[in-house]
C-alpha cells in the first residue's frame, strides 16, 4: 500500500498506525466482534465497511477507547493502549450526529477541545485561522450551527476534529445526513485533507461506494468477522469470498453453481462469479441466457436474465441492445471468471484457467 503522505505538509498530526490482534466484543450472548485481527498503516485512509449490525461501529469505538474489548489487544503505534483511556489516545473522533453545540457560534465550536485543554489564546487563533481556511469556514466563524447548511455544519464538526491535530482520526458513518451531490463532495474533500494532513483515518460506512472511492484499505466485514482487508482495487477484482464478491459492485457480481452451466456439470463442489460488467454478447460463447428486462441507464444498458434457473445481470454497450425475451449468448474473458469453494467459500484461483478453458472449449 502507498503511503500518500507529503513529508512536507505533514505537520504534528503526522500518522499513526493501529493494531487490533484478535479483538473481540461480546454482550452476553450477541457477539458483536470476534477475533479481528486487522493491521491499518500509518497515514492510510482505512474505511470499515459492511452491512448494518456487522460491528463496525463497535469496531471503530474500541480503537477509540469509548468500549472496552472483552479480549484481544489494541496498538497505536506499537504501544499497547488496550486499557488507556480514550483521551490518552492520541485520537479525534467525528460521529453521524455531528453534535455541534447550538448555543455557540463555528469558532466557539471549532476551538471547544483546545479550550478545554487550555491551549493559549494566541496559539488557539492561529489553528482556528489554519482550520476555517483549509475547509472554506472562514466567513462563517460568527455564525450558529442552525444558521448553517447541513455541509456546511459537517465541516465545522471536521475543524473541531482536526483543529487538535491528532496522529488519528476516527469517522462514523460522517455523511450519512447529507444529501447524494453534497455526499459526493464530502467525499472529495474529506479525502484530500486527509492526504494533506497525513493523520490516520479510519472511517465507518456501510455504503461501498464511499469505502472504495476514497480508502486505501478496505476492511471489510461480516457478522462481526473479519472477510476482506484489502487496497479497493484488490477487493474488486479478487474478492476473497462470495459475500466480499456481492458486497462491493454495482449492480453485485452475478454467482451461480458451477453445474448450473453444462460444460462444468461434473463441478458441483464450486460456485462461480462473472460480474456484468465482464460479459459481452457473443454468438457461440459459453453462457446461454435469456433476457427478463432490459434498463438503459445512459452510458450503457443493463439486462436481466435468466441463465440455468439462476438470476444474472448483464450491462451491455447501448451499440448492443438487446429485448425482452430475446435469446443471448455471452461471452468473457477466462481471467474475469471467480471460481469459490461451495463449502468453504474460499477462493480458488488455482482453478480459474481451468475452469475458463472448460467454458470456452
Ligand atoms: P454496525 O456499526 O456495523 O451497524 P454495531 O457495531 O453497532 O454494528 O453492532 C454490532 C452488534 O452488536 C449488533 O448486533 C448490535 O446490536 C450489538 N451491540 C452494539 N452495541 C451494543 C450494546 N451496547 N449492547 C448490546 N449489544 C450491542
Ligand atoms: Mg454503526
Amino acid at each position: 500500500m502507498t503511503r500518500r503522505v507529503n513529508p512536507a505538509v505533514s505537520g504534528p498530526a503526522a500518522g499513526k498506525p493501529i493494531r487490533l490482534e484478535g479483538v473481540s466484543r461480546t454482550w452476553g450472548e450477541t457477539v458483536a466482534v470476534e477475533n479481528l485481527t486487522v493491521d491499518i498503516p500509518a497515514g492510510s485512509f482505512t474505511a470499515l465497511l459492511g452491512p448494518s449490525g456487522c460491528g463496525k461501529s463497535t469496531t471503530l469505538r474500541m480503537i477509540s477507547g469509548l468500549e472496552d474489548v472483552s479480549s484481544g489487544r489494541i496498538l497505536i503505534g506499537g504501544e499497547d493502549v488496550t486499557g488507556r483511556p480514550s483521551s490518552k489516545r492520541g485520537l479525534s473522533m467525528v460521529f453521524q450526529s455531528y453534535a455541534l453545540f447550538p448555543h455557540l457560534s463555528v469558532a466557539e465550536n471549532i476551538v471547544f477541545g483546545l479550550k478545554v485543554r487550555r491551549t493559549a489564546r494566541a496559539e488557539r487563533d492561529e489553528k482556528l485561522k489554519r482550520v476555517a481556511q483549509l475547509l472554506g469556514l472562514g466567513r462563517l466563524l460568527d455564525r450558529k450551527p442552525g444558521q448553517l447548511s447541513g455541509g456546511q455544519q459537517q465541516r465545522v464538526a471536521l475543524g473541531r476534529a482536526i483543529i487538535g491535530e491528532k496522529p488519528i482520526c476516527l469517522m462514523d458513518e460522517p455523511l450519512s445526513n447529507l444529501d447524494a451531490k453534497l455526499r459526493h463532495e464530502m467525499r472529495i474533500e474529506l479525502r484530500a485533507l486527509q492526504q494533506k494532513l497525513g493523520f490516520t483515518m479510519v472511517y465507518v460506512t456501510h455504503d461501498q461506494v464511499e469505502a472504495i472511492t476514497m480508502a486505501d484499505q478496505v476492511v471489510l466485514m461480516n457478522k462481526g468477522r473479519l472477510e476482506q482487508a484489502a487496497p479497493p482495487r484488490e477487493l474488486y477484482e479478487k474478492p476473497a469470498s462470495p459475500f466480499a464478491a456481492h458486497f462491493i459492485g454495482t449492480p453485485p457480481m452475478n454467482l451461480f453453481p458451477a453445474n448450473a452451466l453444462k460444460h462444468l456439470c461434473s463441478a458441483p463442489d464450486f460456485k462461480l462469479g462473472l460480474r456484468p460488467e465482464a460479459m459481452h454478447l457473443q454468438p457461440g460463447g459459453p453462457i446461454s441466457a435469456s433476457v427478463r428486462t432490459v434498463e438503459y441507464l445512459g452510458a450503457d444498458i443493463l439486462a436481466d436474465c435468466i441463465v440455468a434457473d439462476t438470476a444474472f445481470q448483464v450491462r451491455l454497450p447501448t451499440s448492443r441492445p438487446v429485448t425482452p425475451g430475446q435469446a443471448i449468448e455471452l461471452g468473457f474473458a477466462p481471467e474475469d471468471l471467480h471460481v469459490f469453494d461451495a463449502d468453504t467459500g474460499g477462493r480458488r484461483d488455482d482453478l480459474t484457467s481451468q475452469f475458463g478453458a472448460l467454458l470456452h472449449s
